[in-house]
């Protein structure tokens, strides 16, 4: 039996994919990457924006003629059953309740996937398994060696305007600082060399000690009271500290920070730490250069006290002599943008000079505070504001991207040209710490010997750069 998984959305849903497949290959089934070719089509979807579930209904349209867990009738040609979850508005859950097999909500994986009145009554064989009953503690199937995802939190407090994820994921929740240490110093045990600790918002992470012996073994000291009752709490820098502390070589970053909450404790740590593994990168979503707009979008922070954040980063750079790179969220078109506060974001733009921006039309979601307003900038006037951000940020990334130029940075290779590349542009594929796509040739005469080189850490002399990415020669270490 074969799946085919198909993710939408941000990182944590590729991590959810992660331990979806996972429990899927405990039940015997095979990955495919030919959706002909599967049994089963598991959807992991998004509803950030309607786009991505226009997409999902786009792929469902594309399964038509499949046979229907629900009637005994069974269509002479067979097609995969279809299996949908991740983040799920209510009224796509009831259009799309006929049209696929099952819906379930990405907590009950433990549960939904194993349990054989699901999938059992279409002859398929379900292994009875074991699994942790928190489904963020299940292992994830890790499909990008030597990079890993591993989830620190879930969930949102903020709500923001104009975001459905807390209506979707629900309220903040920590995992087990435990846990997380657990589940890295495995990866590392498997020669993973970069860790991304997620959440929507790291910055908030608090996660529960109740153990008298885990609290010793972190070395959090327990508060007092009687032994049964101890609990302790680690913040997100005391969790990072303790992470960087694992032995051997490797990268370690976060995503996402919420300006509001980047604390100069975090900043402090990101650079004072010895150890060079907490990479110099930060995503501060800013959303919009408008204080009017910002107020509006429930972010909780004016552009002034963002621009102080980015300066003190910066300066703790600057005294420490080390490189750091920074990116942004932003939304164009939020209800009542006008071209004044469009022209804010731009200069903030231009003066930030981020090193990457991912720039969002506004699209209203149902359930938000948003969709109560008028989405009154037409969708004409959203892509011409998303196309002049675009062009400010791929010459500030340009510019950012040449300071490298000629330079030797460490990168870590993530594969060959097999896997990542179309054949003649480049032998090697890799990242550097701040998340740069590196193109690495390699003189013919060492070529043989870079095929073990997937998953270490190189050097690479930058002969060229782009707004999105450098190219670059290995320089031999053998
Ligand atoms: N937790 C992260 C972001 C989560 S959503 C944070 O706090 O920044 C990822 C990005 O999608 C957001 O930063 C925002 O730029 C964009 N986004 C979210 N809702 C959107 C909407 N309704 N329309 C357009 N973009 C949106
Ligand atoms: Fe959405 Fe705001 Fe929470 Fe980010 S912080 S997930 S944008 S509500």
């Amino acid at each position: 039996m074969k799946y085919y998984l198909q993710t939408f959305g941000c990182q944590m849903n590729k991590s959810d994919s992660e331990r979806i497949a996972f429990v899927l290959e405990k039940m015997n089934f095979k990955k495919t990457l030919h959706l002909s070719r599967a049994d089963l089509v598991v959807i992991n979807m998004c509803s950030v924006r309607q786009s991505a579930v226009d997409r999902v209904y786009g792929l469902i349209e594309k399964l038509k003629v499949r046979p229907s867990l629900k009637s005994s009738k069974k269509s002479s040609k067979v097609g995969p059953l279809i299996i949908l979850t991740g983040c799920i508005l209510p009224q796509d859950r009831k259009k799309l309740h006929d049209k696929v097999d099952l819906i379930f909500n990405i907590k009950d994986l433990p549960r939904i996937l194993t349990s054989s009145r699901n999938l059992d009554s279409n002859n398929l064989r379900v292994k009875p398994l074991s699994l942790p009953k928190n489904y963020l503690e299940i292992a994830p199937l890790v499909s990008s060696f030597p990079s890993a995802y591993v989830p620190i939190m879930t969930g949102c407090n903020n709500f923001c305007a104009y975001c459905v994820v807390p209506y979707l994921r629900g309220r903040e929740y920590s995992r087990s600082p435990f846990l997380i240490l657990k589940e890295i110093k495995n990866l590392l045990a498997k020669d993973f060399k970069r860790i991304i600790l997620l959440g929507q918002n790291v910055n908030s992470y608090q996660g529960e000690i109740k153990n008298k012996k885990l609290i010793e073994h972190l070395e959090v000291g327990p508060q007092g009271g009687p032994t049964s009752k101890i609990t302790k709490t680690m913040n997100f820098s005391d969790l990072l500290k303790k992470i960087a502390d694992l032995p051997g070589k490797f990268w370690l970053s976060f995503i996402t920070s919420h300006p509001k909450d980047l604390s100069d404790e975090l900043i402090e740590m990101v650079f004072s730490r010895k150890t060079n593994k907490i990479c110099k990168y930060f995503h501060l979503p800013i959303q919009s250069g408008s204080d009017k707009i910002l107020k509006k979008m429930n972010r909780d922070y004016t552009v002034k006290q963002y621009e102080k954040i980015i300066q003190k980063i910066r300066k703790t750079a600057k005294n420490k002599k080390i490189k750091v790179t920074i990116s942004t969220d932003v939304i164009v078109g939020f209800p009542g943008e006008t071209i004044k506060d469009f022209d804010k974001t731009a200069s903030l733009l231009k003066k930030i000079n981020y090193d990457m921006a991912y720039i969002s039309k506004y699209s209203p979601r149902p359930l938000t505070a948003a969709s109560k307003f008028k989405d009154n900038v037409n969708s004409f006037e959203k892509k011409r504001r998303q196309k002049k951000l675009f062009e400010i940020l791929k010459k500030s990334a340009l510019n950012n991207n040449k300071k490298y130029l000629n330079k030797e940075v460490d990168v870590l290779i993530m594969g060959d040209k097999k896997k990542y590349l179309p054949t003649g542009q480049a032998d090697l594929f890799g990242e550097t710490s701040a998340f740069k796509k590196v193109k690495i040739n390699v003189k013919k005469d060492s070529l043989k010997k870079t095929k073990n080189l997937i998953g270490e850490f190189s050097r690479v002399k930058i002969t060229k750069v782009t707004p999105w990415g450098l190219t670059g020669l290995l320089v031999p270490f053998y």
